[in-house]
């Protein structure tokens, strides 16, 4: 299993002004998953949002879609340590559901600050909803994924959900080949 990150300082500090921009209905603290990672980190990953394990324990990524992500980058040999990792939606949506535009809109102003204070020089959107989402694209995860894609200054490498990899066993190589591509983009 490759090392979690050791996260020295206060998400709910360092993001505060962004975090005071979320409306109260979006924000619920029982179900609230800040992101992890160093400050430092080249790259960034971002998810969908929490489910249930992550939610039990605070940290984005630690549920079944977690260990897969864990085990494409062992087989790819890096460390989630050295990586940012969080989510669009912050708040587990009930029943696991997708999130909602309105709940991604809510979001978006922490996603920004995260991304602007840790200033990754690549950013990696996992799955759909987050490509389409820092992509500001129509254009499918299936045409996007492992396409460097040059975007205000960073190199955003769209990668096929971990969780995509549980359902249908032939994404197992794509994802680990999608994180490989972005992680060689530093
Ligand atoms: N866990 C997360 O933290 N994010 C996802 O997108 C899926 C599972």
């Amino acid at each position: 299993m490759t090392d979690r990150s050791e996260t020295d300082w206060a998400f709910d500090e360092e993001f505060a002004a962004a975090l005071e921009a979320v409306p109260d209905d979006r924000f619920d603290p029982e179900r609230f998953v800040p992101g992890v990672g160093p400050l430092s980190a080249d790259v960034a990953l971002v998810g969908e949002a929490p489910g249930k394990q992550e939610v039990k324990q605070g940290e984005p990524f630690v549920g079944q879609a977690g260990k897969q992500l864990d085990r494409a980058l062992e087989a790819i040999g890096r460390e989630r340590r050295d990586l940012y990792v969080t989510n669009l939606v912050k708040v587990r949506p009930p029943e696991n559901r997708d999130p909602y535009v309105d709940e991604i809109e809510a979001w978006r102003p922490v996603l920004e600050a995260e991304i602007e204070r840790v200033d990754p020089a690549v950013l990696v959107p996992l799955g759909s909803f987050a490509t389409a989402e820092l992509l500001e694209t129509d254009e499918t995860i299936t045409d996007l994924h492992g396409r460097p894609i040059e975007r205000e200054g960073r190199t955003v490498v769209p990668a096929f959900h971990p969780a995509a990899a549980l359902y249908d066993r032939s994404k197992v190589d794509a994802v680990e080949s999608d994180l490989r591509t972005a992680l060689e983009a530093v």
